[in-house]
């Protein structure tokens, strides 16, 4: 099945694109600018990525981020996740971009925008790969310094479909960005935040009625609370959950607890993402054989995922329609 998944066109909708900096790009770019890192090899970077919940990743994640330093660099990185896109058939993706981790290095967003364009513009021209921005808020900040880097987007406006809220969940509630969130849709950017990850599903519930969401970034802790599944079905709430990243991150301790199948089961619109593929152990092709090896997915529920993924893309209608119709026909040929 795996074999099949990999050749039928697919939606990625949960992926930080500093989540895709791999080992030896990490390394090559470090030493281009002189940062200085506590590993010197591809082996010890990678044994890094043990880690035991969100914050110890994201420790790893900003230090890694922190080597992105000029237009070129942006560039690579955006080509790298791109290329696996092409090989994965992924065709369309939405990416989570985040211009305040780069602030401390004094990168200016004009600069990682120059760097992406490019990457993004050669793999439309190549092999009409289809990308969106999302403007990816960093919640362990100030609401005030998410809302000046907003403004700073303004000039960028057309770059990005949406804004999300990303970075260490617990001790960080929607709540705190009701006022990002309203300035953000009087700008008409579409809404996720990430939800429901470590954070209680009360989180959940805050984002849907406080920053009017209509997509959840994770959303897996909603199995504590039936009210809210119930809710989540009847309104096909998106879920964009990432079950390498739960595993790794220690949402889960082993893939074979993961509900994700259950969700499915009971209406959700859930979908399969990579979040952070470079940290997490694979890209979204490997998250699918996962769940195939672990939870004895089947060939329905896996298609039931794919489709999903397209219903949930911050897409106009007749593109979604054009993604079904691409899925169509590779099952007229692959069934
Ligand atoms: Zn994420």
């Amino acid at each position: 099945m795996t074999q099949w998944l990999a050749g039928m066109p697919k939606a990625e909708l949960h992926l930080h694109l500093d989540g895709s900096l791999r080992a030896p790009r990490l390394l090559q770019l470090a030493a281009k600018h002189g940062v200085s890192l506590p590993y010197k090899t591809v082996e010890e970077v990678e044994a890094a990525y043990n880690f035991s919940d969100l914050q110890s990743f994201l420790d790893l994640y900003y230090l890694g981020a922190s080597v992105l330093r000029d237009a070129e660099d942006f560039y690579l990185l955006m080509k790298d996740y791109l290329e696996v896109c092409r090989l994965q058939n992924i065709v369309h993706c939405e990416i989570m971009v985040e211009p305040q981790t780069y602030i401390p290095q004094g990168v200016e967003l004009s600069v990682v925008l120059e760097g992406f364009d490019k990457a993004i513009d050669e793999a439309k021209t190549g092999w009409g790969q289809s990308v969106k921005l999302i403007l990816s808020f960093l919640r362990h900040l100030p609401e005030a310094d998410c809302l000046a880097m907003l403004q700073t987007a303004d000039p960028y406006r057309d770059h990005f479909c949406a804004i999300g809220l990303a970075s260490a969940e617990k001790d960080f509630p929607p709540a705190n960005f009701q006022t990002l969130y309203r300035e953000a849709k009087d700008r008409g950017y579409e809404l996720t935040a990430h939800a429901g990850e470590e954070g209680p599903p009360a989180y959940i519930r805050d984002a849907l009625q406080l920053l009017s969401v209509s997509r959840i970034d994770h959303g897996v802790r909603a199995v504590e609370d039936d009210e809210l599944l119930h809710q989540l079905a009847a309104d096909r709430v998106p879920l964009t959950v990432c079950p390498l990243s739960n595993v790794r991150l220690c949402v889960y301790d082993y893939m074979s607890e993961h509900r994700i199948l259950d969700l499915l089961e009971q209406g959700l619109c859930v979908t399969v993402n990579s979040d952070d593929p470079a940290y997490f152990g694979g890209d979204l092709l490997e998250n699918f054989a996962a769940l195939e090896s672990d939870l004895a997915m089947s060939k329905e529920q896996a298609l039931l995922l794919v489709r999903n993924g397209f219903e949930a893309a911050f897409l106009p209608s007749e593109a979604k329609i054009a993604l079904d119709e691409q899925l169509q026909d590779y099952l007229a040929r692959h069934p």
